[in-house]
């Protein structure tokens, strides 16, 4: 069949919206006509070659949508289903899935990496009948797609399917960041760096959790409503004031004659945008014994220069973290559930709905720091 897709064809290049032919689903993979996706700053580290990747390459990693047409021996979902689609398909028999880390699962990495489905070949075909790879098992950027069996999670018909796209990603790595690989505790303070997607989901778990206070911080001013909205007790325009500083003095440090902070700083400091000068920030906002957690991806080219004498004699620690170290096909549902209470405040989350056409203004927008909340691409 035909499918309409925004391709990946050079790093640092533009988007092409191109007309694909899409094979059909093999055994026990699934047919999605999509309706929305959602747009992650991963995809804009792909577009930018930030992150390397192989091209040509339909990327778009948070997407949910119908079931279309289903292969020979797929037993989970049928024709007319709403599904979600996840991005890490956990292989069951590596090392990391038989200690249930599915979220590192590194049986079906070469797959992922290839941007190959898991027989190891692709679907998609460009005009002049070359292979086009598959963004992260998904290529949400397309009208439809094919999904391992796997990778899909059944949604509600009573769930709107623009919150189901992003429980393929923002929601799970925001909220399994805090609830998992954090584990932050009622009354614990913690602050969060950067309030894109995954920062914002952060902050409402954060929230949910009890933490106190939650320091809000990003480099743009008219981010503060939302921040509070989500959750925040403080938020600190990171171009106007110093949030270490702020921090430091607002969790009893006190200031020295010479101007420097002894003491002070946040139990949980979270870096949601993968920027090191964030992190170097994040970094110095933890008190003794602090975590400093990074769920964001940082550009491959951009080292962070961290000074860390003070690391173990503070006993500080930094979290690395894929995907919130969540069970996909355990917590997906479960955070759906959570959801449809209107509690993750998702229908506020998604703040712009865009056409496929339009993506390139959309990845311009986020390089200008001008979106704020999640905007999905929406399908007819
Ligand atoms: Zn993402
Ligand atoms: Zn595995």
């Amino acid at each position: 069949m035909k499918i309409k897709a925004a391709v990946l064809r050079e790093p640092n290049k533009p988007y092409t919206i191109e007309e694909l032919e899409l094979d059909p689903p093999k055994e026990r993979e699934v047919l999605v006509r999509y309706k929305y996706t959602g747009y992650c700053r991963s995809d804009y580290h792909l577009l930018k070659g930030e992150i390397p990747i192989m091209l040509p390459l339909v990327a778009g990693h948070e997407a949910a949508g119908i079931v279309e047409d289903v292969g020979p021996g797929v037993t989970k979902v049928k024709k007319g289903d709403h599904v979600g689609v996840t991005w890490m398909i956990p292989c069951g028999k590596c090392p990391q899935c038989y200690r249930g880390k599915g979220n590192i699962c590194s049986g079906n990495f070469g797959a992922f990496l290839e941007g190959m489905l898991l027989d190891g070949t692709s679907r998609m075909r460009d005009k002049e009948g070359k292979m086009v790879r598959h963004g992260n098992f998904v290529s949400g950027f397309s009208t439809a797609n094919v999904i391992p069996e796997d990778g899909v999670i059944p949604m509600p018909k009573d769930f709107p399917l623009e919150q189901a796209a992003l429980m393929g990603c923002c929601v799970p790595t925001g909220w399994g960041t805090v609830c998992n690989t954090a584990n932050v505790q009622p009354g614990d303070s913690a602050a969060v760096y950067g309030l894109g997607g995954v920062g914002l989901n952060v902050l409402r778990a954060l929230a949910l959790r009890h933490a106190y206070p939650i320091f809000a911080i990003d480099l743009e001013g008219s981010k503060k409503s939302m921040a509070m909205e989500f959750g925040a007790t403080h938020f600190i325009d990171n171009s106007k004031e110093d949030p270490v500083r702020v921090i430091q003095l607002a969790t009893g440090g006190v200031e020295m004659p010479d101007g420097t902070i002894m003491g002070g700083g946040v139990d949980y400091s979270f870096e949601a945008i993968g920027d090191p000068g964030a992190q170097i920030q994040a970094y110095w906002s933890s008190g003794i014994g602090g975590k400093i957690v990074f769920p964001g991806i940082t550009p491959h080219d951009q080292p962070t220069n961290l000074p860390l004498m003070l690391l173990p004699l503070h006993q500080k620690s930094i979290l690395g973290n894929l995907y919130g170290a969540i069970s996909t096909h355990i917590d997906i549902p479960r955070m759906t559930q959570l959801a449809k209470t209107h509690d993750l405040k998702l229908d506020k989350l998604i703040t712009k709905k865009f056409k496929l056409e339009e993506i390139n203004d959309v990845a311009e927008a986020m390089e200008k720091r001008q979106i704020k909340g999640r905007w999905v691409c929406e399908f007819d």
